[in-house]
């Protein structure tokens, strides 16, 4: 196969299409400088609140839409659309410029939100960025409407003989992924994007594969072309051979052979061959996936990002508003762990109020815990919210990017004059809160045995983990090659803090995207991991993988990869050992789309 034909970027909804590209325009369109004259700013106000009435209700319609296609859930995906479009800062902002420049409403806009757009792309926060291309389909509406252009495009896909349409974008938005005429789209393509961006969730949803973060791909590309799309591989085959449209249909009958078998182990229970039963836990990213979590059967959430709640605010969310969150997910997974992560802010992140200087090296900045310790009324609220949720569920709390012992000493002091305050307040709530960490730097790990001591339980952020034991920055597309847990670095580390919390008695976990793949999974298993806690759509392959091995069988391939001394060895040990008890081919049919490996895609 020439390399030139095959674009690679990462898979984001599973599945493989065939068919024609159409190539679709859906950017911020040309807006002419235009200065009108004093006595006319004030028109220029009212058109810029009629649009945001008009585009208001054009989501308002995309989101009645989504309902009818997708579910209630995913329908919400549209509130975080609206919640920007009625953003008083921004808002205020367009208008001074109006009023200071006599700019024209389109004009003022399109100058603030390209400040508001750079600002989000190149934040170091993926919760962020998760969130540009909403924003982008947000300006790309308000920009039509003040330019009289229409909003109610209903994107016709399919081409003249029949073949389905698999669309070719530079950005996919939410309102994009939702307003073709569904039969005859089998397939979307970026070049932007992430795994948790919104329009991601709803191609999953859709059951529609898509690949995003085709760097370059749209230069390569004309609409007409014929394409394989591989949505669990990340890749776009131009022009295939009969030979390569028969093989990608062939690949596509293992995948759906393989999720039948998987619908089938949805109520059956995470234990080995040999009797070894596993806690299965979700990570939830956003209340848009509680529902799919709990359908595929998670025992509990071995992971609750908080980070959802600051994106696009500009203020803290309040302490009522968490509690209500946590409660949800609490009365939802009853009787199971819910580990509530405490805000993972990074430098810049949202908001505003706590946005810090320019930091050189964000990823080794003010984050996580770094900032809740400094900034104890936020995390104060924090603790309280989940004290007043612990009264309907098994709430915990979970601390990331530990490095010092004194940074649990100071947490738990934290809870204790949070516990009196509500106490004094006469507000509902738990009296104690048990808490674990995350051990996802090299200081956490070595320190294992002492953290153990002093928490309730230890949960690997294998992520961040590799991340900062092998310097590769996980968002880095380049140097994705060199991002792998299955470094013997890592491998050895995994082993010490699973032993180390063993031997106190603790619950210890691996949330990290590593344990959401089957292969590494396999080893966590054999390195002797009992609880697993993986991103939503991995839950039914996980919980099929664990009944298809043994645990023994597991443990002696994980002892030969604790001796081995590269990642390619550790590697070839680890797939000879499963391919005894599953075909790697049919696996590899049905492997998720790698998640947060590679998920920067902006230059
Ligand atoms: C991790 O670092 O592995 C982790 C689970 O946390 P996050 O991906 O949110 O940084
Ligand atoms: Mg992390």
């Amino acid at each position: 196969m020439s390399d030139d034909r095959l674009l690679s970027g990462v898979g984001v909804s599973p599945g493989i299409a065939v068919g024609q590209a159409i190539v679709v325009q859906f950017e911020l369109p040309d807006v002419p400088l235009r200065v009108v004259p004093a006595a006319k700013v004030g028109d220029e106000v009212a058109r810029l609140r009629e649009a945001v009435a008009a585009v208001r209700k054009h989501l308002e319609q995309l989101r009645r839409r989504t309902e009818e296609r997708a579910g209630k859930e995913e329908a919400k995906i549209f509130d975080a659309q609206l919640l920007m479009l009625e953003d008083k800062e921004v808002l205020a902002a367009v208008e001074r410029l109006i009023r200071d420049n006599q700019l024209s409403a389109e004009r003022a806009y399109e100058f603030k939100a390209l400040e508001v757009r750079a600002q989000w792309s190149r934040s170091t926060s993926k919760v962020v960025r998760d969130r540009v291309a909403d924003l982008s389909g947000l300006q790309i509406w308000m920009l039509r409407r003040l330019l009289g252009l229409p909003l109610d495009v209903l994107f016709r896909a399919g081409s003249a003989d029949g073949k389905p349409a698999i669309v070719f974008t530079r950005e996919l938005t939410p309102g994009l992924t939702v307003q073709f005429e569904g039969e005859k789209v089998a397939g979307f393509a970026s070049e932007e994007g992430t795994r948790t961006s919104h329009a991601a969730i709803l191609a999953r949803s859709l059951r529609i594969p898509c690949v995003m973060g085709l760097v370059g791909g749209l230069a390569r590309l004309e609409t007409g072309a014929d394409v394989v799309l591989d949505g669990s591989r990340g890749t776009v085959l131009v022009d295939p051979s009969p030979a390569e449209v028969r093989d990608a249909r062939a690949h596509e009958r293992r995948r759906r052979a393989l999720e039948k078998q998987l619908e089938k182990v949805v109520g059956q229970p995470a234990t080995t061959l040999d009797g070894v039963t596993i806690a299965l836990r979700g990570n939830l990213d956003l209340p848009e996936e509680l529902d799919v979590t709990a359908q595929h059967g998670a025992e509990g959430i071995g992971l609750l990002r908080t980070e959802f709640l600051l994106v696009g605010r500009t203020e803290m969310p309040s302490e009522d508003e968490q509690a209500r969150y946590f409660e949800r997910v609490a009365r939802r997974f009853h009787g199971h762990p819910v580990l509530v992560r405490s805000f993972d802010l990074g430098g810049d992140k949202f908001p505003a109020v706590f946005r810090s200087t320019h930091e050189g090296n964000p990823m080794l900045g003010w984050r996580a815990i770094r900032v809740c310790l400094d900034q104890p009324d936020m995390f104060r609220a924090q603790i309280r919210a989940a004290l007043r949720a612990r009264l309907h569920g098994n709430i915990q709390l979970m601390i990331p990017l530990v490095t010092q012992l004194d940074e649990i000493e100071q947490t738990r002091e934290l809870i204790a004059e949070s516990v009196r305050e509500l106490d004094r307040a006469g507000v509902p709530s738990a009296k104690e809160m048990p808490i674990g960490v995350m051990v996802e730097t090299p200081a956490a790990a070595v320190l294992a045995v002492e953290l153990a001591r002093r928490v309730d339980f230890l949960s690997v952020g294998s992520n961040d983990l590799t991340q900062y034991t092998l310097a590769v920055d996980r968002g880095n597309a380049r140097l994705a090659g060199r991002f792998s847990p299955f470094h013997p670095a890592v491998v050895r580390m995994l082993k010490w803090v699973c032993d180390a919390g063993q031997g106190a008695g603790r619950d210890v976990s691996v949330c990290g995207e590593m344990a959401s793949d089957p292969l590494a999974a396999f080893l966590l298993l054999g390195l002797g991991y009992r609880a697993l806690s993986v991103s939503p759509p991995a839950l039914p392959l996980v919980r099929w993988l664990i009944r298809q091995v043994d645990v023994v069988h597991a443990r002696r391939a994980a002892e030969a990869a604790l001796a081995a001394e590269t990642t390619g060895d550790i590697t070839r040990i680890m797939e000879a050992a499963l391919s005894e008890h599953v075909n790697l081919r049919f696996l590899e049919a049905g492997r998720l789309p790698k998640a947060r490996r590679s998920t920067t895609f902006r230059p």
